[in-house]
């Protein structure tokens, strides 16, 4: 693999630290999905709400002192499915956050939900608890496809949910896919025009992929061809634009201001805060960038003292790949000097990558910015490969994967 060659010398200096964002992982789900590779635990008892919410707020605290005076711009509370759990408990978990850090006005604080999991009640007090943006994940508004993806809700349900989020919400994210089990081009237009016709702000389409792990791995189910998928994507692609939608990110798509917060906060390569089973954090210093993971099954998060299941400073070698890894899914790529300022080094540390990167026609840029070509972002993972270090990567964050269009966060 081709190694960026930041000197022995090259040391991290961030003149400014990065924006702050929290995620709160809720690691339980109905039932398991045959595609997924999240964190995310089948519910088999009640729900350990009440010890699970203090768990978290102990989280929290402990890292209070590494983050001493900053303010939060945006709470995000994944999972699994964290509609399961009742408003009053995420009523608790906001006030004790709002109690121990600063939020930024107007803050965006998302929870996601799922359809079969939420009415209309439940969407109004997880309003009146603070949050303000809902992130449903349908999939898909064809029966046919939700059986096959194994989901516990059906298109009516879908549709009923969506309706009840944007009863309480007028900010609401659907996760729509598409490459499904016996899916044609034409099921993929039906269900993008499904989703369209909602009138949500935001819309993420993702490609199914099929992860190690998974019960499909195990039992692959039949996928369409390479290029009925590709011919998908650019019908999804070609259909939000013609609705208004603006393509910001590899997946996502958003009506005029309605554009993720806190997931361009990952993508701009900013700090957060991960609490919760499994959970990733990411916070920079003045010298160093440092990474945070939390054990990941339930139980043992639960039982355990010390919660972190590993801690490191990332090696200055690495910060290159991982900047890219995240801004390089920007449509409009990034000012240069992000660059420096999220990472502490010098631009010229990559200035070989980006000099192959731009003869290969991946990328575009001027004085001032950066951005991946049409060409960059068909061909992302080649594109990335140009910036890998030949260490372990640890920059993937919660839930992103180095892939083109199948990419999702939680
Ligand atoms: S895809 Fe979503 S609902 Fe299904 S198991 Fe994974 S986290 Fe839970």
């Amino acid at each position: 693999m081709p190694t960026i060659a930041v000197e022995r010398s090259s040391q991290v200096r961030l003149t400014l630290l990065p924006p702050l964002a929290l995620y709160v992982h809720i690691p339980w789900c109905v039932r398991k999905c045959p595609y997924c590779d999240f964190n995310s635990h089948e519910r088999n008892e009640p729900l350990p709400e009440r010890e699970y919410v203090a768990k978290l707020i102990s989280d929290l605290e402990a890292l209070l002192p590494s983050v001493w005076g900053r303010r939060l711009i945006s709470v995000f509370i994944g999972g699994g499915t964290p509609s399961l759990f009742s408003p009053a408990a995420i009523d608790e978990l906001l006030c004790a956050v709002r109690a121990r850090v600063v939020l930024e006005p107007g803050a965006e604080i998302t929870l996601e939900a799922n359809p079969g999991t939420v009415e209309a009640a439940r969407f109004r007090g997880f309003r009146d608890a603070g949050v303000n943006r809902i992130s449903l994940g349908v999939q898909s508004f064809d029966d046919a496809m939700l059986t096959a993806l194994g989901r516990i809700h059906s298109a009516a349900e879908a549709r009923r949910g969506v309706d009840a989020a944007l009863a309480s919400f007028d900010n609401v994210n659907i996760d729509l896919m598409y490459g499904l089990p016996g899916q044609t081009l034409d099921m993929a237009r039906t269900d993008i025009g499904a989703a369209l016709a909602c009138g949500v702000p935001h819309i993420s389409a993702y490609q199914l992929t099929i992860e190690p792990n998974t019960a499909f791995y195990r039992r692959p189910p039949p996928l369409p061809e390479h290029d009925t998928c590709a011919d998908m994507q650019l019908a999804v692609e070609e259909a939000l634009s013609s609705a208004g939608y603006q393509h910001y990110e590899t997946s996502a798509f958003a009506r005029p201001g309605r554009r993720c917060r806190h997931n361009l906060n990952y993508w701009q390569f900013g700090d957060y805060l991960g609490i919760g089973a499994g959970a990733h954090g990411k916070v920079s210093f003045p010298d160093r960038v440092t990474r945070q993971e939390r054990i990941k099954q339930p139980r043992d998060y639960l039982a355990a003292a010390n919660t972190i299941a590993k801690e490191n400073a990332v090696p200055p070698a690495e910060l290159p790949f991982e900047f890219m890894l995240n801004a390089l899914r920007l449509v409009d790529g990034f000012a240069l000097a992000l660059f420096q300022e999220r990472t502490g080094l010098p631009i010229t540390v990559i200035a070989r990558e980006l000099q192959q990167a731009e003869q290969r026609g991946l990328i575009g840029r001027d004085v001032q910015n950066l951005r991946p070509t049409e060409r960059g972002r068909l061909f992302l993972n080649e594109l990335l490969g140009l910036f890998v270090t030949g260490g372990e990567s640890a920059g993937l964050e919660s839930g992103v994967r180095v892939a083109g269009p199948a990419t999702r966060i939680l």
